[in-house]
């Protein structure tokens, strides 16, 4: 099977967030199952090219149709950790991926809605018929759109397509305007059941169409499949993705078993695995020492997180202060691109600066992320949403402990200790349904009173956690049925 997806970011290379990973994850996974698998993206200024190899020109002079002009492309294909990678760089005033970052422009819209016209003119041009395209979020909910309503009457008839939403808060809600000026019939589209935005007749929303005309559809939960369908979490698209209900499917996102692995892990003083797990308390001594926390025997409950309010920052604060006082130590590790939120977390660093049981650390630190899943021993993740969520895949593989909001991903991946209906052995940690303080406290309260009054069954819920399997064998077996099933069709 011949396989491209069309993203606004692959890591490491151009990596914004969890996006980035899911694309170089899944793609090497299915690659490596003996598919050819390429993926396109914007040539952005601000691409990482010491994370791009053999980075050479294959395409000159992709001209690519926009706005009564006709846009000048070249294109340049690279190596990104093991994936083949395709970067398209126009060359025009717009000056469209020249931005010095990803997103955050007023013409997002614009920017993206061109790439996906480029992506599939460098397809036809380059005479390359995919058996599945496959997309990632609003940024790229034209492809399918436009392989509808232009380009299979232009002979790319053979190419499925697979859209993914990694979130939905962001849908690219847009003018109307933009439709024609990528080549689409604005009339045609602008109704309701295909790009109207629901609440603005004069609106077009890109991930409605990515919606409306792919094949199949998923979401990287199948919790979130269903919040976003039947609740206000749809952000508006429930009546479409209800209506579109039999091509919706939920695949939890696996994670990198080559960067999160406590066997080989080259970030963390002393390795372990399920056999010898205890081994970890080295780490965590480690950890202690480099935040400057006190030896003591309590437990250490941590946050790895972007500090914003999807991922609650009340309870993150909640928990800090219920932590301190049930004898547990706390860690935080988090960065906020708002600056009234780290103004926020600067001062409670402050406040607590003389306090030898809590570090905040407001950076975004790789290294230290690792030290920190392998030294504690709760993972607190207490977000109003979730789509899927790594960092408590990540705490179960370090035998880290996740006391979680039951929302998204989180609910899907998460089995509590006392309440799941899975036998003991499938159970991981801890959930908590209501999104508050006594909600938070009903899951955390738990963790650490089996802490230290049941050290052996802490223990054995470390191990349930690590036995679970999170790589991409499952999520890559399930992405395949999709492009099996929608090629079938
Ligand atoms: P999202 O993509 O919504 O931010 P996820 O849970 O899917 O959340 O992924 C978060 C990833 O980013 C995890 O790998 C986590 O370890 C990492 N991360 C988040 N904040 C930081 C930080 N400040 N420093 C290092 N890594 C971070």
């Amino acid at each position: 099977m011949y396989v491209v997806m069309v993203t606004p970011e692959i890591a490491p290379a151009a990596k914004v967030g969890g996006l980035a990973d899911v694309v170089h994850g899944l793609a090497r996974e299915v690659g490596l199952r003996g598919n050819a698998v390429e993926t396109v993206l914007p040539f952005y200024d601000c691409l990482r090219h010491d994370q791009i190899h053999n980075l050479e020109k294959t395409f000159e002079h992709l001209w690519v149709p926009f706005h009564e002009m006709w846009i000048h492309c070249d294109v340049y294909t690279g190596d990104v950790g093991g994936v083949r990678t395709h970067f398209i760089q126009p060359h025009s005033h717009h000056d469209f991926f020249n931005r010095g970052g990803f997103y955050g422009q007023e013409d997002d819209p614009a920017r993206f809605a061109f790439f996906s016209r480029a992506a599939l003119e460098f397809f036809l041009k380059s005479g390359r018929n995919p058996d599945v395209i496959h997309c990632h979020d609003w940024q790229t909910g034209l492809v399918p759109v436009l392989l509808h309503e232009v380009y299979g009457a232009l002979g790319l008839v053979h190419p499925r397509v697979c859209y993914t939403l990694h979130n939905i808060d962001h849908q690219g809600v847009t003018g109307a305007d933009l439709l024609r000026d990528v080549g689409l019939v604005p009339e045609a589209l602008m109704h309701p059941d295909r790009m109207q935005q629901h609440d603005d007749p004069g609106a077009a929303n890109l991930m409605k169409g990515g919606i409306v005309f792919a094949n199949f559809v998923t979401t990287v939960s199948m919790r979130y499949a269903e919040e976003i369908r039947g609740t206000d979490l749809g952000r508006g698209l429930q009546g479409t993705l209800d209506a579109h209900a039999r091509k919706l499917g939920g695949v939890v996102n696996g994670i990198d078993y080559g960067t999160w692995n406590p066997e080989i892990d080259p970030h963390i003083p002393c390795r372990y695995s399920v056999d010898n797990v205890a081994e970890k308390f080295r780490d965590k001594t480690a950890l202690r020492h480099r935040l400057m926390l006190r030896d003591s025997f309590r437990p250490i409950a941590a946050i790895v997180s972007r500090l914003d309010r999807q991922k609650g920052v009340d309870l993150m604060r909640h928990a800090l202060f219920y932590a301190l006082a049930n004898d547990c130590q706390f860690v935080l590790l988090g960065t906020s691109p708002d600056p009234e939120i780290t103004g926020h977390f600067l001062e409670l660093k402050e406040h607590l600066n003389e306090n030898e049981d809590c570090h905040l650390e407001i950076d975004y630190d790789e290294e230290l992320s690792h030290l920190i899943y392998a030294g504690a021993d709760m993972m607190v993740v207490p977000s109003a949403f979730e789509p899927c969520g790594l960092t408590q895949m990540i705490a179960m593989r370090y035998g880290t402990v996740p006391v979680v909001r039951a929302t998204g991903g989180l609910a899907d991946t998460v089995a509590d200790a006392n309440h799941s209906d899975k036998p003991f052995e499938e159970r991981t940690g801890y959930t908590f349904e209501d999104f508050s303080p006594e909600g938070l406290e009903s899951a955390f309260g738990r963790a650490i009173g089996l802490w230290y009054r049941f050290p052996g069954y802490f223990h054995q819920l470390r191990l349930n956690g690590m036995y679970r399997d999170f790589s991409w064998k499952n999520p890559g077996n399930d992405y395949i049925n999709v492009y099996e099933h929608i090629r079938a069709r």
